[in-house]
């Protein structure tokens, strides 16, 4: 499969179309942002641990049920993913309160919830990804009703799956960040990442932050950190 034209370049990926309209191939890079794109460097390394990173994850899903994107990794970057449109909403799954939701509600980090706390917010840069809950994506018709239920479903399952992934490799799943895509058929399937850059990740024993916090927060060790849950992750596999 073969790169054709650029269709997209967003912060962190590039994604590319292929003489098949209904695959992609997305492209990986070390640049990170944060703080809706005030703060910007690189981690080297990063683009092919989160590739790889997300592929694992992805086809472990997919064969627990969950549909997804993923089609084949074509090399340490790059990936063949099908084509979806997405859906806007960062679906934000959190098991610990942390980042934003501590700020919000002035609750300290680490504080843990009796269940998950699912929480939708708009994709939408200009406005700076406001929260919003169910009525509102409706009201701005961001996804329909069943679509909002199957998304939060899967969601809550991923969670409860890649929480025993992790939890397989000492590390404490905080929260995360989905997304989620329609078929050209109008299915509804798991989309775009699934790395340190989308995931809080606590070391269990020491509580040490092992994802994009540390580039965040001005931790250092952000290079070690993506390597260290990487080199767990397979290890556990
Ligand atoms: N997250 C993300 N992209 C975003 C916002 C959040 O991947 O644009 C992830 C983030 O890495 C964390 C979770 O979603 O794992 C919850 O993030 P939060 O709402 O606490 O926002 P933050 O504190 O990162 O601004």
């Amino acid at each position: 499969m073969e790169k054709q034209a650029l269709l997209y370049e967003g912060k962190a990926k590039k994604v590319y179309a292929t003489q098949d309209p209904e695959l992609l191939i997305v492209s990986y890079k070390d640049d990170a942002t944060a703080f809706n794109g005030l703060k910007k460097g690189t981690i080297r390394g990063k683009g092919a641990i989160n590739n790889q990173m997300s592929n694992l994850l992805m086809a472990r899903l997919e064969k627990q049920g969950i549909p997804t994107h993923f089609v084949r990794e074509l090399n340490p970057r790059e990936t063949l993913v099908k084509r979806v449109s997405i859906v806007p909403l960062e679906v934000i799954v959190r098991n610990l309160a942390a980042g934003s939701f501590s700020k919000r509600y002035g609750v300290e980090e680490g504080t843990p919830f009796g269940k998950p706390a699912l929480e939708f917010s708009y994709k939408n840069d200009e406005l700076g990804d406001p929260l919003l809950n169910d009525d509102h994506a409706a009201a701005l018709k961001l996804a329909t009703r069943e679509e909002l239920a199957v998304i939060r479903a899967y969601a809550l399952q991923i969670n409860e799956l890649l929480r025993a992934v992790w939890a397989s490799c000492g590390v404490v799943l905080v929260d995360f960040k989905v997304e989620f895509g329609r078929l050209a058929g109008g299915t509804v399937v798991l989309a775009d990442e699934i790395s340190p850059d989308t995931c809080r990740l606590w070391d269990a024993r020491t509580g040490e932050k092992l994802d994009k916090d540390r580039f965040r927060r001005d931790l250092g060790g952000v290079e070690e950190a993506y390597c260290q849950v990487m080199e767990r992750l397979r290890g556990s596999l």
